[in-house]
């Protein structure tokens, strides 16, 4: 099979993230690594508080604010570290210790998310266990749902490991409602005021793994009933509008690049609307295939994390080695989930998607 890749690309690349980026992101950044806009010096080199880097910062916000339409009453902020440290941020800042929030489990993160909570010593109330099923479907969340007290829903949107999805976000108005978007900021259109708090680690849809978006509404600030670790304080973060210390100006500004990009492209209709495509196109194939199984739910499915099984299991090392001799990397899937996951985020090109069924096919040919 002739694998034809685009320019510059070495491989179709599947991984879960840190993800593939846009071709054109890189080729803007290696253009102006040396000599940013003329200063004689690297974005990497110059003062977090000088001219180019706060161009850099306010036009990341108000990109990221057009986007998604953020409203007037949120705040946006680029955290250092992964999103692993919103976990504890999250009771941290909204709650005291004897009070508790709700946990929708939904899959490894949310678990981890809710683990974190208690763990640090705040209350988490766990609504949904989708342990039983193997996470192979999102629950439908009402205000019925919420317990009596809490003081915010924690969901996680997209489950990067076993491939699920809120394709509807809870209408929930009575509690805060948090997300977890790693996984699919900017992948769709969403509504941010149905959410008073959402972060995202950088990197699948936004730029290098290491940075966190966090977009809060303002009355959020307010809450912290402890004391916080200044770097996940929300008050003092949102408040220094990421320059508390020096934030991770390199990724933030690839993450910019990545907004121009996104913006560039039509916005997130568009980017939607081509999500939308490739993951029907991999999905239908898989549906009627006689070799490959979908673990998940139809109406739970990820448009960002396609995980499938292979029927017959030992076939799975036969698969991988001979798609990475395609080009068609990192289709393991991950330890906790097995089977195989084809991450498909925006920069993944829908002919990485059709070249991924033609190989499909023919492996299914040679060993249905
Ligand atoms: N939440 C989700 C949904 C994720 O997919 C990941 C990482 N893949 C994380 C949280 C943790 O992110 P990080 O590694 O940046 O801490």
């Amino acid at each position: 099979m002739k694998v034809i890749f685009a320019k510059m690309q070495k491989v179709y690349n599947f991984n879960a993230g840190p993800a593939m980026l846009p071709v054109e992101v890189m080729q803007k950044a290696q253009d102006e690594f040396l000599n940013y806009k003329n200063s004689g010096m690297s974005i990497m080199e110059v003062s977090h508080r000088g001219k180019h880097f706060e161009e850099v910062l306010n036009s990341a916000d108000k990109n990221l604010r057009n986007l998604l339409s953020i409203p007037e009453n949120y705040s946006v902020a680029f955290f250092p570290g992964g999103a692993t440290f919103q976990f504890s941020a999250v009771p941290m800042n909204l709650i005291a210790k004897e009070e508790h929030g709700d946990y929708s489990l939904t899959g490894v993160w949310s678990v981890k998310a809710f683990q974190e909570a208690k763990k640090l010593g705040y209350g988490a109330n766990c609504i949904f266990d989708g342990k039983e099923i193997q996470y192979s479907r999102i629950p439908k969340i009402t205000e019925e749902n919420i317990s009596k007290d809490s003081k915010y829903l924690f969901i996680t949107s997209n489950n990067t490991i076993y491939g699920s999805c809120y394709k509807k976000i809870p209408d929930v108005s009575s509690v805060p409602m948090i997300a977890d978007m790693t996984s699919d900021l900017l992948s769709r259109k969403i509504d941010v005021s149905k959410f008073a708090y959402i972060f995202a680690g950088a990197q699948k849809n936004i730029g290098p793994s290491g940075l966190t978006v966090g977009i809060i509404r303002n009355d959020l600030l307010e809450m912290k009933k402890g004391p916080v670790p200044v770097l996940l304080d929300f008050k003092q973060y949102f408040g220094s509008k990421s320059l508390y210390n020096t934030p991770p100006t390199f990724s933030i500004y690839i993450a910019n690049l990545v907004f121009e990009w996104c913006l560039q492209k039509g916005g997130l209709e568009v980017i939607e609307k081509e999500n939308d495509a490739k993951a029907e196109l991999l999905y239908t194939y898989l549906e009627n295939s006689n070799l490959y199984t979908l673990p998940i739910e139809k109406n739970s499915r990820s448009n960002m994390n396609v995980v499938f099984h292979l029927k017959d299991k030992s076939l799975e090392k036969k698969f991988i080695d001979e798609s990475e001799l395609l080009g068609l990397h990192g289709l393991a899937g991950h330890r906790d989930a097995g089977g195989m996951r084809a991450s498909i985020y925006n920069a993944m090109p829908i002919k990485g998607v059709e070249t991924l069924i033609e190989f499909l096919k023919t492996f299914e040919e040679k060993n249905a």
